[in-house]
């Protein structure tokens, strides 16, 4: 029966960061002592005032549908958060909360891209743009990048991608999977590209905005000429260590919003009014109160690349913000290690589950094929074991 299934979904491959995050859970429940760092999660509990307010919105019963794009005091605190981090105005009309910005992302794919539509990705993106873009019938177009130009996108690149097809383009700053940042004049020179092709929809996701260790972070949207048509995507599942409470968003222009309204209609009906209620005091406190979080990922960042930098083989870029290093391997390719022949970025991923027993992602899911993703949303002392194993089984 399985021939019935959609063409949709026969073309669709499954998401590598959860593949290998249900792999390394299962070699576990196999009594394998497995060190995960493929899943881009963090590894603290959600800060109690988070938890207070969602025990809370249970007794003061809040369990109806809400809104389909999210209660309005949330909505409130968004545009707040909007215009206290980004220096961005919205009005209600303007946010859709979804289940997720996976969600969101889906939803904008959703409304925006007609089939044959093209949309650039720099490349490495995160592994699920492409195949939301494919799920949309758009065609992804990959721009790659370079470890020398720490994996950004230069104005000439944009450029040379677009073709009169080019309906949007995607990226994530801090990026999932480089962990590198867009300064304010790089995202002005992509501008400037930009507005020589005013059919183009940007979508800036900035889920990792507050995981950002050089300071600095900065919106397309508050670019002359670009916020009517940039769709801005943040959530709390990173910054607040909210993974499972599901809770994303959009500030975008109102036609869209209206749009990703429109199908969570027919598809959700909104997110979960309980984790809605907490959001709101996630994002009401100030960004002080996950600074500690913030410092112990900058402390994790550093002691990784001076760990890996000691791995000879591993090229690496210093990460800017988000929780992840993005080594360049390729210097193994077409080695020969316990056996094993490493021909590419997927082989070795494979090789250190199989011999050092710690889970990474292969770049190839992220569009580069040379490097592989490690997440450091793990504690100090998993990191020190998992990269002194992986130093062992290569060496
Ligand atoms: N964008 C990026 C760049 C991500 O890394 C993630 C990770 N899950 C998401 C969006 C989606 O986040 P969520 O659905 O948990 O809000
Ligand atoms: N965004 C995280 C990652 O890249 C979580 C997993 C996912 O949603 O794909 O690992």
């Amino acid at each position: 029966m399985s021939s019935q299934l959609s063409e949709r979904i026969l073309n669709m491959s499954t998401s590598a960061t959860l593949a290998m995050a249900a792999k390394a859970r299962e070699l576990r429940a196999e009594g394998k002592d497995i060190i995960g760092l493929s899943l881009g999660e963090p590894d603290f509990n959600t800060p109690d005032f988070i938890k207070d307010a969602a025990k809370e919105a249970i007794d003061q019963n809040y369990n109806s549908y809400s809104p389909v794009d999210g209660y309005a005091d949330l909505k409130d605190a968004i545009i707040k958060k909007f215009k206290r981090d980004n220096n961005l105005t919205y009005t209600p009309s303007q946010i859709v909360v979804s289940t997720g910005a996976k969600q969101s992302l889906a939803n904008v794919a959703l409304a925006v891209i007609n089939p044959g539509d093209e949309v650039i990705l720099p490349a490495p993106y995160w592994v699920s743009y492409s195949e939301i873009v494919k799920l949309a019938e758009g065609v992804p177009v990959e721009v790659t990048t370079n470890i020398e130009n720490d994996f950004k996108m230069t104005a000439e690149q944009l450029e040379a991608a677009i073709t009169p097809k080019t309906k949007m383009l995607w990226y994530s700053s801090p990026c999932n999977p480089s962990g590198s940042v867009y300064t304010k004049e790089e995202l002005e020179a992509l501008a400037v590209v930009l507005r020589k092709h005013p059919q183009i929809i940007i979508v800036s996701d900035e889920i990792y905005e507050h995981i950002n260790f050089i300071g600095g972070h900065y919106s397309i949207a508050e670019i002359d000429g670009m916020y009517d048509r940039t769709v801005t995507v943040n959530g709390v599942s990173k910054a607040f260590a909210m993974t499972g409470w599901r809770i994303g968003y959009i500030g975008a222009p109102e036609w869209i919003a209206k749009a990703c309204n429109k199908i969570q209609g027919q598809i959700t009906s909104g997110a979960n009014c309980i984790a809605q209620r907490a959001t709101i005091a996630a994002l009401e406190a100030p960004v002080s109160s996950i600074n500690y979080m913030i410092e112990k990922f900058h402390e994790r960042r550093d002691l990784v690349l001076e760990l890996l930098g000691e791995i000879e083989g591993f090229q690496l870029n210093v990460p800017g913000g988000a929780f992840y290093v993005f080594p360049n391997v390729s210097s193994f390719f077409g080695k020969t290690i316990k056996g094993k022949k490493i021909e590419n970025a997927s082989d070795l991923s494979l090789f250190l589950l199989e011999e050092a027993n710690v889970a990474t992602v292969t770049g190839e899911a992220f569009g580069n094929p040379n490097c592989i993703r490690i997440s450091y949303a793990a504690s100090e002392e998993q990191l020190r074991e998992a990269i002194s194993r992986i130093k062992t089984a290569l060496s």
